[in-house]
């Protein structure tokens, strides 16, 4: 099963690539930033927690150390949590760079692109309006196109489905005979799981 996911993840990554390419002058992510691994919930399935977990036994034992005291602190935390929404800073992430990023979530993959809605409407990632990506081109709230055509592109910048519901829609799961499964924040994982917890 594993093995039909990586092949998906394979696909994705190509994809991804692509697009990512095609957005390089808005694109400001670079290793160190770790903004989006931040103060999130961090959607993950089943076979991306699977997969994590490979990550995480690869790391030597120091990294490994300081992750599971990352999740220990993280779900303390939830326990003691009283509001509606958990968000934490995700466990994997040691000093400001992750370290399982070949092992990484769908989620961690698509995100910084200019996503598009379903109703057509383009949604911009938070660290546009953080000095990051996409935040060359906006004026206020909205692009602007003279600022895109200083930068000497002709055409607007594109939004793509990137959604986390679209890229691990059942279509990939029939195309590459793999199932995701449930689908949960992932630190719920780590606490159904009892993966270090205890
Ligand atoms: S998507 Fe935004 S927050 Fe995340 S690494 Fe790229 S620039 Fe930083
Ligand atoms: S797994 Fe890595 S890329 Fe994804 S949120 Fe955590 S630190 Fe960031």
């Amino acid at each position: 099963m594993l093995e039909h996911y990586i092949a998906y993840l394979n696909f994705l990554t190509g994809r991804l690539t692509r697009f990512f390419d095609k957005q390089k002058p808005y694109i400001f992510c670079k290793k160190g930033c770790g903004l989006c691994c931040q103060n999130a919930q961090f959607p993950y399935s089943q076979i991306e927690f699977e997969y994590l977990m490979k990550g995480f036994e690869k790391l030597d034992s120091l990294f490994q150390e300081k992750v599971t005291q990352n999740i220990k602190n993280i779900i303390e935390a939830k326990n003691n949590f009283t509001g509606e929404k958990f968000k934490y800073n995700c466990p994997f992430l040691v000093d400001n760079v992750c370290s399982v990023y070949e092992y990484r979530g769908i989620v961690c993959r698509a995100f910084g692109l200019m996503n598009l809605g379903e109703n057509g409407g383009k949604e911009m990632p938070f660290c546009c309006f953080k000095g990051l990506n996409y935040s060359n081109i906006m004026e206020g709230k909205y692009i602007s196109a003279p600022k895109y055509r200083e930068l000497g592109v002709s055409e607007p910048p594109l939004a793509f489905n990137v959604s986390y519901d679209f890229l691990t829609d059942a279509a990939f799961e029939k195309l590459f005979d793999f199932k995701f499964g449930d689908k949960m924040p992932m630190i719920d994982w780590f606490i159904k799981s009892k993966k270090m917890s205890d």
